[in-house]
């Protein structure tokens, strides 16, 4: 299972460039191979972490990605990081090697600022569309059973307003400094405060609904628009409104997995949808006019030429399902497939019609058709 792109750099969902390009770099430095030689596990997260940056960095895929998740809008494992294809050092470096700043680790070592941030977890659903529904786009309403926002501290996760202050043992700073003696002379490491896990504060006086955490149990009815145009497969990622993130922080998304249902007229095919016409013999004989559904449920007044063969097929072009905003314009086609039926039975009279009909040359195919069959068929198997 891949991780998020925005847990794999550490930053939240409206990071802007900047932060996105400042944590990729903090992390490629940290698990840079040359400061981890052999070190396999920092191999995969300088590898993950590059993935991440390709995507996050490009407004474009990031907004895909925000949109979709990995699954990409055309379902099936369309989006991955970069494009399916495995990265290995020497790309990374040739795409991103000035974010190093072309000298090596220029500023190494500089600490990140701030308070960590807690950022609530995904959930995930699912929901099952009609055809009709994704023609459109529809909303749809779900109760979620989530972590929601503590009523009574309203996060902050203190029994009352002053109940906050400032950690003792790092002085608000999240970060101790550990001052040792080793063979290398003095060293300085700096870790994550242990009272505090980095906050900078402590709470006194916790709150009693929440025991300190600023979440509790609940539910909570969320409305999702899911765009027209959507397959089977395809994720639409709402974000916020996931779990509620502990201590005040940010709520994770939610991850609605696209299930289609069968239709009982059409076959979808991309954003084409395939219609079988099963046309009367009369009809494809003298030509005429027949009605064709159409997925809006209004149906459309189509022309029969006469002599039509079976096997046929009739592009009505812009019948078909919109794409998905921001990927493909316009809409796909109606591909209306012809069949002819032949009657079971028939009563006296229409028997002495047909047997009429036997001897003559013009019912038997001519060669044109027999060829036409042949080449439809041979290139329908190679
Ligand atoms: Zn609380
Ligand atoms: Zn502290």
């Amino acid at each position: 299972m891949k991780r998020d792109y925005y847990e794999v750099l550490g930053v939240s969902k409206t990071a802007s460039e900047d932060e996105i390009k400042k944590a990729y770099r903090q992390i490629a430095i940290k698990y840079h191979p040359d400061r981890n030689p052999g070190n396999k596990e920092a191999e995969e997260k300088f590898k993950e972490a590059a993935e991440a940056y390709n995507v996050l960095h490009d407004p474009q895929k990031r907004q895909q990605y925000d949109q979709f998740g990995f699954s990409g809008p055309m379902g099936g494992g369309g989006f991955d990081g970069f494009g399916g294809a495995s990265m290995n050092m020497d790309d990374i470096f040739s795409m991103f090697g000035d974010i190093f700043g072309g000298h090596g680790f220029g500023g190494f070592g500089s600490r990140r600022g701030g308070r960590p941030q807690h950022r609530g977890s995904d959930l995930r659903l699912k929901v099952r569309l009609t055809l009709e529904e994704i023609n459109q786009g529809v909303t749809k309403k779900f109760k979620v059973r989530k972590d929601t926002t503590c009523t009574h501290c309203h996060g902050t996760g203190a029994e009352d307003g002053s109940s906050h202050e400032t950690c003792p043992t790092c002085h608000g700073s999240g970060v101790i400094t550990h001052t040792t003696q080793s063979i290398f002379g003095m060293m300085q490491t700096q870790g994550v405060c242990p009272t505090c896990q980095g906050e900078g504060q402590i709470i006194k006086n916790k709150c009693h609904q929440c025991q300190g955490t600023g979440v509790e149990k609940g539910e909570e009815v969320v409305e999702i628009n899911i765009p027209a145009g959507v397959a089977e497969g395809m994720v639409v990622n709402v974000p916020g409104k996931g779990n509620a993130g502990p201590h005040g922080g940010i709520p994770g998304d939610i991850q609605v997995f696209i299930e289609e249902e069968e239709n009982k007229t059409f076959i979808r095919d991309g954003n084409d949808l395939v219609y079988n016409l099963l046309l009367d013999f009369p009809t494809a004989t003298l030509g005429g006019e027949v009605d064709i559904p159409t997925i809006d449920g209004k149906s459309l007044k189509v022309k029969i030429d006469s002599g039509t063969q079976p096997g046929k097929t009739m592009r009505l072009r812009n019948k078909g399902l919109p794409a998905v905003q921001g990927y493909g314009s316009g809409r796909g086609d109606l591909v209306v497939n012809i069949s002819i039926y032949v009657p079971k039975t028939l009563s006296r009279d229409e028997r002495k019609a047909v047997e009429s009909f036997r001897d003559s040359d013009n019912f038997k195919g001519d060669k044109q058709t027999k060829d036409s069959i042949f080449s439809r068929f041979k290139n329908y198997f190679s």
